[in-house]
């Protein structure tokens, strides 16, 4: 017999990012009890990394924004691929939430008026992120944390979900392991939200932390529900080139909104060569009013490091591969040249850009007041994620919820920066508001104590198989995976890569099913790194088999052999669901028609 713990909630919530705290804040506020699970301690999630600052319309910087602006621009970003009832709630409700947390005491930048100050960003028309200098997650979680925590929600640090349980068609619990002992754990629950984060480490150079390996999709997917978008996977323009121990670390597009400019190494600002027509309208065709632009000239428009991540990548890219990249595989960012239009530009960029300027300097001796940056892209973000009901955040499977970066809708084929923290606010709170009423509505139900000992054979077996000379190492297929997606499910794709990448998905997870581990239970790394495998193999098939149906370039998703939009695809959904013979099945659905009211809105907005 298994060995366990035990604990009951009316609500599980998975992940104490900020859409989980946000969750689990709401849903204790409508008095069901509440437990929170994470994989590393409380404040470590991903969202403490978030650096460039929350997107909502407070126009309290350009007093022509509104909710129709914000919304158009993230349909747009999103190439009319998003759920439109997402992006309009999103945007609706956004400058709610960041109110909210203000008053719960976050404290922004002010303007000099003593207004929530708000910066430019790719894709957003006007200056529309609220930030804290360029460490804005932590002031965000710092909040949400001290709220959530004096309203008796029960924290379970390092412990680590495996699987979901179900009773029926309904979960009822999950299964999981603590890191420190190694001992395991059961959570009986009412309903379910996952808000694990996201998949950046099924690739090689990767701006995410260790810890996202895909659970929550993994997990979700195993479950039962559906994912959609996972062919979309965001390559931040700008990470870390340089040195090789650094590689992929994120360089905030804050950069660029304070006037930072991409050059290669002619010296050419090569953005200003290729201005998609779908962009052409609102952005700077010279030097000097893209200047403007970033000093809140409202006359001004964007200039094209502004333009999407997707389309700034990819431009990236064409740079380094014909040749005018920077002596490390990058291209240049330059910050420190607005010394020759601000006096006092030093001390200006310490104050507004003050981690960038230390993650430089400390990483890679370069002082950003006096020097270019080398830049290059690099995995961070998924827009693909779980299948959600637009306005409840519930799944395709009963009582299972999500939000975050692990649900999937709201961004579409591409999502625009900053758009993240207010979507973990935004839904967070729906999911915690309508899981708690699915727990009021239904009863409690049963897990399974069979499922339960299965579950513990599964993730004790590497230790049955040891570290012998017919097991795999564990480490040794993790690197394989990332080394393959990053070279054949990358930023350009192409039909015989993705195939490729298939079969390899497939002979690693039947190696993957040799790992051994040795030690004991406690603190094991390996074991760990053993068990996050499953997850990371499900997400890297969702992403190359959902590359492979959809036979178009559109958003992140740049397809060398398809480099054209479709129209048959242009309002379509790539659908992941497990079949009944456990293989990945893969389905085209039509977005159903935005209403009159909305599509009015983006043909305005034009
Ligand atoms: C460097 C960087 C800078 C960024 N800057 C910005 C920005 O300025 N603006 C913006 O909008 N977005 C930004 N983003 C994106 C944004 O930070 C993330 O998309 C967002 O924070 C994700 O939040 P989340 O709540 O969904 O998940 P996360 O914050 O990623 O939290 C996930 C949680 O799930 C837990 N978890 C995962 N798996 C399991 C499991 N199996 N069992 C138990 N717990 C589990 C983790 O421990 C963690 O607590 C940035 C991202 C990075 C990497």
């Amino acid at each position: 017999m298994t060995q366990f713990e035990t604990h009951e909630y009316d609500i599980l919530v998975i992940g104490a990012g900020g859409a989980g705290l946000r969750a689990a804040i709401e849903a204790s506020a409508a008095g069901v009890s509440v437990g929170l699970v994470c994989k590393s301690l409380l404040g470590k999630a991903h969202t403490v990394m978030a650096e460039g600052g929350i997107a909502a319309s407070l126009a309290t910087v350009d007093d022509r924004d509104n909710w129709k602006v914000h919304f158009s621009d993230t349909m747009r970003g999103g190439q009319y691929l998003n759920n439109w009832r997402m992006a309009e709630l999103h945007a609706k409700e956004a400058p709610d939430r960041v109110r909210e947390l203000e008053a719960w005491g976050a404290l922004f930048d002010r303007t000099k008026d003593g207004r929530t100050l708000q910066r430019n960003f790719g894709g957003h028309k006007y200056p529309r992120l609220a930030h804290v200098g360029d460490r804005t997650g932590l002031e965000m979680i710092r909040t949400l944390q001290d709220h959530g925590i004096t309203q008796g929600i029960e924290v379970h640090m390092e412990c680590t979900v495996l699987e979901l349980m179900k009773d029926g068609q309904r979960v009822c619990g999950a299964f999981a392991y603590e890191r420190e002992r190694g001992r395991f754990c059961v959570f009986g629950a009412k309903a379910i939200v996952l808000a694990t984060g996201g998949i950046g480490r099924a690739y090689k150079i990767t701006s995410n932390s260790w810890e996202y390996s895909g659970d929550g999709h993994s997990l979700a997917y195993h479950a039962g529900a559906d994912l959609i978008d996972m062919e979309f996977v965001q390559f931040h323009p700008t990470g870390m080139v340089w040195p090789p121990s650094v590689r992929g670390i994120l360089v905030t597009e804050g950069v660029r909104g304070e006037g930072g400019v991409l050059r290669n190494n002619q010296g050419r600002r090569f953005m200003f060569d290729d201005i998609p027509e779908l962009y052409r309208k609102q952005t700077a065709d010279n030097e000097e009013e893209g200047w403007r632009y970033t000093q809140g000239d409202r006359d001004a428009r964007r200039p094209p490091e502004l333009l999407t991540r997707d389309h700034v990548a990819r431009c990236i890219v064409r740079e380094i591969k014909e040749g005018r990249g920077s002596p490390h595989g990058g291209v240049f960012l330059d910050i420190a040249w607005i010394k020759e239009r601000l006096p006092g530009a030093a001390e200006h960029i310490k104050r507004k850009l003050p981690s960038m300027y230390h993650q430089f300097k400390q990483l890679a001796d370069i002082d950003i007041t006096e020097e270019p940056m080398e830049v290059g892209p690099t995995t961070h973000y998924v827009m693909g994620g779980i299948r959600v009901n637009g306005d409840t955040q519930m799944s395709t499977v009963a009582g299972l919820f999500a939000a975050g970066e692990c649900a999937s809708g709201i961004h579409g084929a591409n999502r625009l920066g900053g758009n993240s923290l207010s979507d973990l606010l935004v839904f967070g709170k729906r999911a915690g508001e309508h899981a708690a009423e699915f727990a009021r509505e239904h009863g409690s139900a049963n897990v399974d104590a069979g499922r339960v000992d299965d579950a513990a054979k599964k993730a004790l077996a590497p230790f049955e198989r040891g570290s012998g000379q017919e097991t795999e190492g564990p480490y040794k297929i993790q690197e394989e995976l990332q080394e393959m997606m990053q070279e054949l499910v990358g930023i350009v794709r192409r039909e015989t890569e993705m195939a490729q990448a298939v079969d390899r998905i497939s002979q690693l997870r039947g190696r993957a099913g040799r790992v051994g581990v040795g030690g004991n239970r406690e603190y094991n790394p390996g074991w760990h790194t053993a068990l996050d495998l499953e997850n990371l193999l499900t997400v890297s098939e969702a992403i190359a088999r959902a590359g492979l149906e959809r036979r178009e370039s559109r958003g992140a998703h740049y397809r060398e052999d398809h480099p054209a939009k479709e129209s048959n695809l242009s309002a379509v959904n790539v659908v992941v669901r497990k079949g009944d013979d456990q293989a990945m099945q893969i389905k085209q659905e039509a977005i159903p028609d935005m209403p009159d009211e909305l599509s009015a809105i983006v043909k305005k907005m034009g």
